[in-house]
């Protein structure tokens, strides 16, 4: 299999790539810090002593032939493993690397499913109790306890030159589906704000200016699939939200087992895109998966 990978051109992450230590302490009360876990594709939980909010959990991974033949069926036993509690699950689309686990994560632990419209029919068919479901267009703060959770209007890059699965997804589809019966839907950027600590997170390769316009954040969550299709992709995004750390996603196959070592995507340039990060001005803190990153609160 190795051989094979090396024939196609698929490589692993190096370990010296990933970030050794917590983002420095600059004499914030412990106790402010959040915990950043990254799950893979898009994937982060965020948490602190008072809360769990997932973003995009996609855990289930099947292989490739699975992923482009068969129905997508969720791990529900990884699911639980990984991710016991949660408080709340935003979705930024409704492709399904970024969705097909968010459903069964919510069944299990009580969380509100939030996202689009699109997202809201995948909760439908999935089953999660209507009272979880929490439809959002964005540009609403979403009180979370002490958290407040805002979508902000976006759109989806290009991957490969296109935009893969467009469209909306207006009535319930198969469950479990297969990949193409979950177009993309609504794209959302997500701001979430602990109170001490602002996290950002773009799941696909472009954005509005215009809508993020007015938005800062501490911590960034920065798909790093495509973005070669979107002019200035990684300056203007860090020149408009001012990101002090900006973690690096969507940058492997997704089609490895999640405890496994993950392949790069080819045409990715994970150190590259570590490099345009700090010439943006922000410092890149690359996590494996299942990595965790603990920031201090935003001083
Ligand atoms: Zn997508
Ligand atoms: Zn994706």
């Amino acid at each position: 299999m190795s051989l094979l990978k090396r024939m196609v051109g698929l490589k692993p992450a190096r370990s010296e790539w990933f970030c050794p230590n917590d983002a420095p302490h600059h004499g914030c009360h412990p106790g402010d810090g959040v915990e950043l876990i990254y799950l893979g594709t898009a994937g982060f939980i965020i948490r602190n002593a008072a809360r769990t909010v997932v973003l995009d959990p996609y855990l289930s991974r099947p292989d490739l032939r699975r992923t482009v033949s068969a129905k997508l069926v969720p791990d529900k036993a990884l699911i639980k493993k990984v991710i016991p509690q949660a408080d709340d699950v935003l979705i930024g689309h409704s492709h399904y690397d970024h969705v097909l686990d968010a459903p069964d994560l919510c069944i299990q632990t009580g969380a509100r499913l939030i996202g689009s419209r699109s997202t809201m029919m995948i909760g439908r068919a999935a089953g999660v109790p209507v009272h979880q479901l929490r439809e959002t267009a964005g540009n609403e703060d979403i009180r979370a306890g002490d958290w407040t959770l805002r979508g902000v209007p976006s759109r989806h890059g290009k991957v490969f030159g296109r935009v893969p699965f467009p469209g909306d997804i207006h009535f319930p589809p198969p469950w479990p589906p297969r990949m193409g019966d979950l177009k993309h839907g609504p794209v959302l950027n997500w701001i979430v704000n602990t109170g001490a600590l602002t996290i950002a997170h773009v799941d696909s390769a472009d954005f509005i200016n215009e809508e993020l316009q007015g938005h800062c954040c501490d911590v960034l969550c920065l798909c790093a699939i495509g973005r070669k299709y979107r002019k200035d992709y990684t300056k203007e995004i860090i020149g408009l939200l001012k990101p002090r750390w900006v973690v690096p996603c969507h940058w492997d196959t997704m089609i490895t087992p999640l405890e496994s070592d993950p392949d790069l995507i080819p045409t990715v340039d994970l150190p590259g895109f570590m490099d345009e990060i700090r010439d943006a001005g922000a410092e890149p803190m690359l996590a494996p998966i299942l990595g965790r990153l603990r920031f201090p609160c935003g001083c």
